[in-house]
């Protein structure tokens, strides 16, 4: 029996049926949970996939929305550009397509934030064509059923396993099959301890006969990350609002709303010396936030501010805001700002 239909016979009993975007599927559900699924869990990404598509049901909706919007219904996931991505790819689809995904790959990919296999998915999972998939779960399975050992990142690699996933999708039921193969690697093939022996294609599986299954996907040694050490100004006004700063447009958490931040104390003291006009030269140390990024390691050092006293601000520019914490849900904070001020 061919991999798919084993793959498609497994699925009718034991695959995912229930999940959100599974539901009164069309290709924005796809493309949205697609985008929401890269680099997070499952269950970390529902949540947010029931709130933002309630709030922006179909593509028009997203594109007439203001980033700001769109962010704040992001705020809590992370890796913000996709969300970025997504509202601008929206405006596209509004503006050149008619307000709909597009149904040929090469459209797709022209668009900001959707690769090959992000298009593979709308494809076959939302318009029922054939099209081949690579995440991180049909990596891991085909890189073990065919034994793949190197590193998967590699081109070389890469290319191989976009060939295998072309060669075993197959022509019809391709929308099952996909969808098969991802539940199989999230269920069944899972990075530690596989579930070889419940397994639908063990009998061809190579690793599996050649006792492989914790060597590959070959781990590969990850490089010591570096640390970004800043100071965060925490002020807070006799009204209890306290004072966010929006982010540039580059970098991290870009666009995002955050406390006012620096890599020297004396650059975040003019800063606010500037904006109240203040002399209060003392500021209190709070305990220190860590933070993980794929690239660096954050450490803030928080320093507060009472800004109770301070004459007179200047700090309502677009830059700056003042906010109570029960309004933080309408605006894009980032979680590490968010849980702090839960704190
Ligand atoms: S037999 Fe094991 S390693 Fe092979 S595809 Fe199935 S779960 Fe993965």
């Amino acid at each position: 029996m061919k991999f798919s239909t084993k793959l498609i016979r497994w699925h009718k009993t034991d695959g995912r049926k229930d999940l959100p975007w599974q539901q009164k599927k069309n290709p924005y559900k796809v493309w949205v949970s697609e985008i929401m699924l890269q680099q997070t869990q499952v269950s970390t990404v529902i949540p947010f996939y029931i709130s933002f598509l309630k709030r922006f049901p179909n593509v028009k909706e997203l594109a007439k929305s203001s980033e700001e919007d769109v962010m704040s219904f992001w705020s809590g996931l992370g890796y913000y550009s996709r969300a970025r991505n997504l509202h601008k790819t929206s405006k596209l689809l509004v503006d050149k397509f008619n307000g709909k995904l597009p149904g040929s790959a090469s459209a797709l990919i022209s668009l900001p934030g959707i690769g090959k296999s992000t298009a593979g998915a709308i494809l076959s999972l939302g318009y029922d064509k054939r099209a081949p998939i690579l995440d991180a779960n049909v990596k891991r399975v085909l890189s073990r059923h065919e034994q793949i050992e190197g590193d998967l990142s590699k081109s070389s690699n890469i290319k191989k396993l976009w060939s295998i996933s072309e060669r075993l999708t197959p022509l019809d039921q391709c929308a099952i099959y996909n969808q098969a193969i991802m539940d199989l690697g999230a269920l069944i093939c899972k990075r530690s301890n596989p579930k070889c022996k419940r397994c639908p294609v063990k009998k061809d599986c190579l690793s599996f006969k050649k006792n492989l299954t914790k060597d590959i996907p070959k781990k590969v040694d990850k490089k010591s990350k570096p640390s970004k050490n800043v100071y965060w100004l925490i002020a807070i006004d006799k009204d209890e609002n306290i004072l966010l700063k929006k982010r540039n447009k580059e970098g991290v958490w870009a666009g995002l709303w955050s406390f006012p931040e620096s890599s020297s104390k004396e650059k975040l003291r003019n800063e606010y010396q500037t904006l109240f006009k203040s002399k209060q030269k003392k500021l209190k140390s709070l305990p220190e936030i860590n933070h993980s990024f794929s690239h660096f390691n954050l450490r803030a050092k928080p320093l507060l501010l009472n800004a109770e006293n301070c004459m007179q601000h200047n700090s309502n520019s677009r830059k700056y805001k003042w906010i109570k914490k029960t309004r933080l849900k309408s605006l894009g904070v980032p979680s590490p700002v968010k849980r702090f001020l839960e704190k």
